[in-house]
């Protein structure tokens, strides 16, 4: 009587929050990589310039092909869906008593004995046929159809914004902390997202910003050895 309530209130709560952890996990990549490219070139030079425009362009070249990225497969699903869609509605059009032994047939299969799965199937194809056949057969939610445009928008966005975060750790630093500073905000941001998402995904904090901030810390160690050598090699 008690259970039943709680363990409601708590599959509401992750679906609530599934967007906002994407969004915090997404953005792991665009700090590791604005930063990392930062302190490449950084390593090679000590002009704040060249350091300044590497990260603009990280950030504009990141932001541009997650959103080309995002574009293009969201697309591929909702053309998918969407051929999935028509051909429901030839089916149902041209075979409806077939269609509708298969749908009772997904719910017997759920464990439903075939009477009371037959009435189901009935039921619900009274209220909504297609809806029922996408939901149940294809794993198809009305509401949650694939949006290009607002899924290339969101991610180009959210990376632009988490980007900046390693271009305010240059501009905030005197000249000779210039790259110390930019690993010290990536390190804390990553730390803090990390811990945010782990808590929003229920799992610990501390071990979820543990692990992205070690990654965080390799990537920079490895540009940075790769900046300086090319600046040896080159300059
Ligand atoms: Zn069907």
């Amino acid at each position: 009587m008690t259970a039943q309530p709680r363990r409601h209130r708590e599959t509401h709560r992750s679906a609530r929050t599934g967007w906002l952890r994407a969004g915090v996990l997404g953005s792991n990549d665009a700090i590791i990589s604005t930063s990392s490219l930062m302190i490449g070139v950084g390593s090679s030079t000590t002009s704040e310039q060249a350091i300044l425009i590497a990260g603009v362009a990280a950030v504009f070249a990141g932001a541009l092909s997650m959103a080309v990225g995002e574009y293009v497969s969201v697309s591929a699903q909702r053309d998918t869906e969407r051929a999935d869609i028509a051909r429901e509605t030839h089916e149902l059009a041209t075979a409806p008593e077939a269609e509708l032994q298969e749908l009772a047939g997904i719910y017997a299969r759920r464990g439903l004995d075939k009477e009371l799965a037959m009435q189901v199937a009935v039921q619900l194809s009274e209220r909504d046929r297609l809806g029922a056949h996408l939901r149940d057969e294809l794993g198809i939610e009305h509401a949650s159809l694939a949006r290009p445009f607002q899924a290339a928008w969101i991610s180009a966005a959210s990376f632009a914004l988490f980007a900046l975060l390693p271009i305010l750790g240059l501009v905030i630093a005197p000249a000779s902390l210039r790259l110390g500073s930019i690993a010290v905000v990536t390190l804390a941001s990553l730390a803090g997202l990390g811990a945010l998402g782990g808590r929003l995904g229920g799992a610990s904090m501390m071990r979820a910003a543990l692990r992205v901030t070690v990654g965080g810390a390799l990537a920079m160690a490895v540009t940075a050895g790769i900046g300086r050598l090319l600046g040896v090699a080159v300059g």
